[in-house]
């Protein structure tokens, strides 16, 4: 049904865990040839070692394109906070895959911190790492997105902010509701030249980072939840496949919620 994407360059940041890892595990086994980043060093490597042989296990790869490395993950260090590592980060990727493709702009971080006790340098952080992250990370690849031809941007934001709201999420609310407004606008400026981009809500997704909330966190979650399960990295891997394909090439500034029904009851007495 969709056109392969197979030796495509595709580009995940906070690819070394959780929904970026899946991300890059869904890219992977359709043949494309992936950089996963993170700043620590030793879990980017040992992730991309392990999308790798899952991928070539799995027996995808393609032809890989010009460099006939489909299906491999790769990793580079950075931090998306820092405006020079995303510009060091899209041009080793160019480097690696000769052009680049697709950008999933999907590091964060969700601190929790209430409003009264939320420090200066706390808020900084998280909106230094979701928001600015994107805008830095998307700036970077323009070049290379435009010249693609089928150029590519989804962000992982979240139901927490765009739709919903959490005690003692506020700075991360505020950093993924203000991916959104990125997103909207950016779409018009990249219209001109046929690059899309969208944005993925993920409702709670079974991660690294949100089994750190704890297993009282994660019943609560799953009660609230009309299909009664966490997503998996995967539910989101495939609407970025979706979103990454030529098929999907006349949609752009929209989003995709993704959450088993979560934002849908008005109390818990509509789950029946
Ligand atoms: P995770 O398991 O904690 O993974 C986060 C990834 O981001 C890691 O690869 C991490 O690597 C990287 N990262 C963090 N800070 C970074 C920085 N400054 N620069 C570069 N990379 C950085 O988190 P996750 O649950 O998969 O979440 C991924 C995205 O999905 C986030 O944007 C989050 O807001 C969103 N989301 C998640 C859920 C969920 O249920 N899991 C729900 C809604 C939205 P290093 O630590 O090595 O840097």
């Amino acid at each position: 049904m969709f056109t392969s994407i197979s030796g495509r360059s595709v580009l995940v940041t906070g690819g070394t865990k959780g929904i970026g890892k899946g991300l890059a595990a869904g890219f992977a086994a359709e043949g494309a040839k992936v950089v996963i980043t993170g700043r620590d060093r030793d879990t980017g490597e040992q992730a991309a070692a392990d999308l790798t042989a899952a991928a070539k296990a799995d027996g995808s790869g393609g032809s890989g394109g010009s460099g006939g490395s489909g299906g491999e993950v790769t990793f580079l260090q950075g931090d998306v906070s820092d405006p020079e590592s995303c510009a060091a980060i899209v041009g080793d990727t160019r480097e690696r895959h000769g052009g680049l493709d697709v950008v999933c702009c999907n590091a964060g971080v969700f601190p929790a911190a209430s409003l009264e006790e939320m420090t200066a340098a706390q808020l900084e952080d998280v909106l230094a790492v979701n928001l600015k992250g994107t805008f830095y990370v998307v700036q970077a690849a323009l070049p290379a997105l435009r010249s693609s031809g089928h150029g590519r941007v989804i962000v992982t934001s979240s139901i927490t902010g765009p739709i919903t709201g959490f005690v003692g999420w506020t700075g991360y609310g505020a950093s993924k509701a203000g991916q959104l407004g990125f997103v909207r606008s950016a779409a018009l400026e990249l219209a001109r030249s046929g690059v899309t981009i969208n944005a993925i809500l993920p409702g709670n997704i079974a991660t690294e980072g949100l089994e750190s909330m704890g297993p009282d966190y994660l019943r609560s979650m799953e009660a609230a939840i009309p299909l009664r399960h966490l997503g998996s990295v995967a539910d989101i891997a495939n609407a970025a496949l979706f979103f990454a394909s030529d098929e999907a090439g006349y949609i752009t500034g929209q989003t995709l919620v993704i959450d088993g029904g979560q934002t849908i009851p008005e109390s818990l007495e509509a789950m029946g």
